[in-house]
């Protein structure tokens, strides 16, 4: 038997609600469910027999009971609420994003409850949330590199990158540990924790042991991290300990320079489980590789500015050592014309102030020979007692305020080198002893074999170099300032000292101890060709 034509209507409305995807839902004007469809099964987790009967308010969570007076209100005055997004609760406690709809139901022109139709929006507000915070990820990241790129002050550069990379993976702190002064030993961290960041400085900075954190691989995380040393996970703790970090979970992505050399690393700590994603990996390492260009460009213009600060210096200093050798010869010459029998008195005079005068000619013309790649060695033999005897010969002069001793063993063995700098070398050695070191105190000279190398160490009593300066002193025009007993010099002797013994295939070093004195120590082949 064929339906009713108002049951064959029934019949449709009712597959069509059943087949709905959405939850579609009717009520009466107290909130009591009067109809629930499969879609509602599926979105709220309720079955028809648990749903129908009770109150809507089952699915409204804690805060939010306050909508369904005000859906209520409105229905009793016949007005319809289009696409309302809204959170519900389904029957595992879970907080939904829906889009609902409720319509006034008329019988006999009479509201008698509301029909309501709730989409589950969760997927698309998660997708919009992701979308949101993708372009705030690359505002941030566009924002960083400009202004890292024009950024020449490494301090400036690494609380830029701190701040930006904890505000994109949402780190409760984060730290930017990098070497201050690779030469100088110290470093430097600063960490970022609730929008302020702090300077600290004073933790060593350990290459090695920062290489052996990231190994190979680069990034690490907080299951990473607990494979490591107990020498490099108690360094990674402290860190976190230094800036006051409660961690479960963490992150860390070297900052590698163009050389390959690990240059800092950026340290993410959080007391939630997990919460460093491969999201934030990507982003942050792609930041970490503008840092370590943008701190080499920032560290090089530095340099650049202090040497040019130095080379100031020493232009007014030579000027002033040129001239001072010229005016005494001008007053010898000056008298000479006045009394001409006298001259032959100053001659000796004018000959020591002319050596002075070429000797630091010498020098100047070394360095733009250096510069130019144009140090070349005329290499010929000499005995090592010779070569010893040369140099202490030529500073008698200045040598008669200290006792010097010699200590060289294998005197006659004979070298192929070039005498000549090589004499310069040691002779600057030995002025800086003599001048860094109080009067009748000793320097002793010892030169011996070892294999097919000569060593020879120069040892005073003097004031010594403290640590942190010891790699300076063959920088070009350095000099330790020492406020107590200036020095006069140029801050050149030890460069062109390490030039030379560079190009005999040698290397210089030296043991010091402040207060106490120093070692200078130079190596070279025998034979240096
Ligand atoms: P200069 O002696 O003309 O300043 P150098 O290049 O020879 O230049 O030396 C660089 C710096 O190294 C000096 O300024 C001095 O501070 C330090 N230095 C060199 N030799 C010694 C030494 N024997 N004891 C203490 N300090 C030294």
């Amino acid at each position: 038997m064929r339906p009713h034509q108002p049951d064959l209507r029934n019949a449709i409305l009712a597959a069509i609600v059943d087949s709905s995807d959405d939850a579609i839902i009717s009520k009466d004007l107290k909130g009591m469910i009067t109809t629930w469809n499969n879609g509602a099964e599926r979105v709220f987790g309720y079955t028809s027999e648990e749903a129908i009967g009770k109150s809507i308010m089952m699915l409204l969570p804690q805060g939010r009971e306050h909508e369904e007076v005000e859906i209520l209100a409105k229905i009793h005055k016949g007005i319809r609420l289009d696409h309302f997004d809204t959170l519900r609760k389904t029957k595992s406690g879970k907080i939904i994003n829906i889009s609902l709809t409720v319509s006034p139901i008329y019988f006999e022109d009479k509201i008698i409850g509301a029909s309501k139709i709730a989409r589950d929006i969760t997927a698309q507000k998660e997708t919009e949330t992701l979308i949101v915070e993708h372009s705030e990820h690359l505002e941030i990241i566009n924002n960083i590199s400009r202004e890292i790129v024009y950024e020449l002050n490494v301090e400036k550069v690494v609380a830029k990158v701190t701040e930006a990379t904890t505000k994109i993976c949402k780190a409760a702190c984060g730290i930017f540990l990098y070497d201050l002064e690779a030469d100088h030993g110290k470093s430097h961290m600063l960490f970022e924790s609730g929008g302020t960041s702090t300077k600290r400085t004073g933790i060593a900075f350990n290459e090695v042991l920062l290489k052996n954190i990231f190994h190979e691989k680069g990034t690490i995380r907080t299951k990473d991290i607990e494979k490591l040393e107990p020498a490099e996970t108690d360094f990674i703790l402290k860190l976190f300990e230094e800036s006051h970090c409660d961690i479960t979970s963490c992150m860390a992505i070297p900052i590698i320079s163009k050389t390959g050399l690990i240059t800092g690393g950026l340290f993410f700590g959080h007391s939630g489980i997990e919460v460093f994603k491969k999201d934030h990996e990507k982003l942050i390492e792609s930041i970490a590789s503008q840092t370590a260009i943008a701190l080499e460009n920032a560290r090089l213009y530095e340099e650049i500015k202090s040497l040019n600060s130095r080379k100031d210096e020493f232009i007014g200093f030579a000027s002033h050592e040129l001239k001072t050798p010229l005016t005494t010869i001008k007053g010898f010459v000056q008298m000479g014309i006045q009394d001409p029998e006298q001259i032959v008195e100053f001659l000796p005079k004018i000959n020591k102030q002319i050596d002075r005068l070429s000797s630091i000619i010498e020098d100047l013309l070394d360095i733009t020979r250096i510069d130019s790649g144009k140090l070349d060695l005329t290499l010929s033999p000499i005995s090592l007692s010779s070569l010893i005897k040369n140099c202490l010969e030529s500073i008698i002069p200045i040598a008669k305020s200290h006792r010097i001793k010699n200590f060289t063993v294998d005197e006659e063995i004979n070298l192929n080198i070039d005498a000549h700098k090589m004499e310069q070398v040691l002779i600057n050695i030995l002025t800086n002893s003599i001048k860094y070191s109080p009067p009748d105190t000793e320097i002793s000279i010892k030169a011996k074999c070892i294999n097919d190398n000569i060593q020879i160490s120069i040892t005073d009593q003097g004031r010594g170099i403290s640590n942190d300066q010891i790699h300076k002193i063959y920088t070009l025009f350095y000099r330790i300032q020492e406020s107590s007993t200036p020095v006069k010099g140029l801050g050149i002797g030890l460069y062109l000292s390490q030039q030379i013994i560079l190009a005999h295939h040698g290397k210089i070093w030296v043991d010091s101890e402040i207060g106490k004195g120093s070692t200078f120590f130079i190596e070279f082949p025998i034979d240096a060709t």
